[in-house]
């Protein structure tokens, strides 16, 4: 239901920048599935390969050969606005006036409609109903009338919603970030050049040093030789709104966002999860491979406790395995196998489909199951789908109680930074109290994670966070929801957003 894609960069001094591109989106691969694809320019012209398919079905080796040059962009796609089929792979080019235009985009705008129409009243046609194709046309737009810095920052001025983009404007290119930070993007020095990428362990595939997140609001140029960047801060809100969902769940476990390791950031989050909400049982077992970082927390907190500290009556706390003097009898297992060949259960179409695909994709090691408590570990619950079908498959094979244990808060309300319209129907804590998802899960405890330990663990303000999905408040103004802060929707159609000389 989280928007992902991933996007990246690359400025050399020597070498072209096909092949570390298509390095840095095998790393990224994780954010999408659907598409990728390569824009690459050698100073006289820009060259494109763009499919759907995973990284390693797109390119061939003969196709990173015809993508000359030293300078490009790269994306991989996960179906956000536009629809899932092949008109919306990205980067999407054009070519126009003062020249050609590659631009990869990770995130969702919740203007574009107004933008898009603005567009077509100046005459611009669009082929696709994407945001990024409205993002491209508006910066080529306002790059015939301003320089590069200006251009970019006309567009930005008139986009809402979250973006984190890679432009390649000829063989110059460029990294934003929204100015409110919503997705994540990073800055790499490679030695012989720089790199720009959603997250750092494609910074590290290249070998390369990260040297720092891009920040909300600023825009980052590579030089075309390699030898730097520059920077333009063109935005300064007093707030940001990072999602915590890609510390969460999106983003890898070895990449650092905002200079925070994101697999020890969910570990904390298990430390805190069982600091919130102890079980004690014989044994902790991680949803692979999602509920790992949070399950290893979970379990070392548990071991580490005093069992005078654990509230008796919490699920089947002081289970059998503990004693009533030193720590818990905590036993960490992996007492669920993954099938690595099976998709995600999200492109499954139907919920039938979707159930019959968690059991394909997970099987029990009966031995770690059966006759014991277990405490099942994920970090999130969206339909409900994951969790309800393994509290069943653990209990058939055995299990004498299943504990479930969840690294983030209840999702109660659909990501508009984000994709296939998970509504609030979908969403199985959206209209439930935790007790009604328990029953629903049929598991004999449920806790969620508290938003409170998620701020304080990224050390950021609850209002320097995107807490859409999780409260109901967003930090943009969007048709018929709330928003928790002082934002508005730029008037794009108004003339005076526009600079003098306009049209
Ligand atoms: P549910 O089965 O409750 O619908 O979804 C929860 C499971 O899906 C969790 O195991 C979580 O790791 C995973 N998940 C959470 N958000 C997303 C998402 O945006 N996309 C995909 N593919 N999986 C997700
Ligand atoms: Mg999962």
């Amino acid at each position: 239901m989280h928007e992902k894609c991933g996007v990246a960069a690359i400025a050399l001094t020597e070498r072209a920048g096909a092949r570390p591109l298509y390095y840095s989106l095998y790393a990224l691969q994780h954010r999408g599935q659907e598409s990728a694809g390569i824009v690459t320019h050698d100073g006289f012209q820009q060259y494109a390969h763009v499919e759907t398919g995973l990284v390693g079905d797109v390119f061939a080796a003969d196709d990173l050969d015809e993508l000359r040059g030293n300078v490009g962009i790269g994306h991989v796609r996960y179906p956000t606005s536009g629809g899932t089929d092949a008109c919306c792979a990205q980067p999407f080019s054009v070519s126009f006036k003062s020249g050609s235009l590659g631009l990869a985009h990770n995130g969702n705008l919740v203007n574009t409609a107004d933008v898009r129409a603005d567009l077509e009243e100046r005459g611009h046609a669009f082929t696709t109903w994407g945001d990024t194709e409205v993002i491209a046309h508006d910066l080529a737009h306002n790059l015939l009338e301003a320089d590069l810095v200006r251009a970019v920052k006309r567009t930005m001025d008139r986009l809402h919603g979250s973006y984190s983009l890679t432009i390649a404007h000829d063989d110059t290119i460029m990294g934003v970030r929204d100015p409110l930070g919503n997705r994540p993007l990073c800055i790499g020095d490679l030695g012989d050049g720089y790199v720009l990428a959603s997250e750092s362990a494609a910074i590290d595939t290249l070998d390369g040093d990260l040297i720092r997140d891009v920040r909300p609001g600023e825009l980052v140029v590579l030089a075309e030789d390699g030898s730097g960047f520059d920077s333009y801060q063109l935005a300064s809100p007093p707030r940001s709104a990072g999602c915590f969902f890609e510390y969460v769940y999106f983003a890898r476990p070895d990449s650092v966002i905002d200079g925070n390791l994101v697999y020890e950031v969910r570990r904390e989050l298990g430390r805190r999860l069982w600091a919130e909400n102890p079980a004690t049982t014989d044994v902790v077992m991680p949803v692979p491979d999602s509920g790992r970082a949070f399950a290893s927390g979970y379990a070392e907190a548990a071991s580490e406790a005093p069992m005078s500290e654990i509230p008796a009556g919490n699920g089947d706390a002081r289970g059998e395995a503990a004693t009533d003097e030193g720590s818990p009898d905590v036993e960490f297992a992996e007492g669920l196998m993954k099938n690595r060949y099976v998709g995600r259960t999200f492109i499954m179409p139907s919920q039938d489909e979707r159930e019959r695909a968690v059991r394909l994709k997970l099987n029990p090691i009966k031995s770690t199951v059966s006759g014991k408590s277990v405490t099942l570990i994920d970090d999130s619950i969206v339909r409900g789908t994951t969790s309800t079908q393994l509290v069943e498959l653990l209990h058939d094979a055995g299990a004498r109680a299943v504990h479930v244990r969840i690294g983030a808060p209840p999702i109660v309300a659909p990501c508009y930074m984000g994709i296939d319209m998970a509504s609030r129907e979908e969403l199985i804590a959206s209209d439930k109290t935790t007790e009604e998802v328990r029953e629903t899960l049929g598991a004999d405890s449920l806790a969620y994670l508290s938003i409170d330990a998620i701020a304080e663990t990224l050390e950021r303000e609850r209002p320097d966070l995107c807490l859409g999905c999780v409260t109901g408040n967003y930090p943009y103004d969007i048709d018929g929801e709330v928003t928790d802060r002082d934002v508005q929707r730029p008037a794009v159609g108004d003339a005076s957003a526009r600079a003098a000389g306009d049209d």
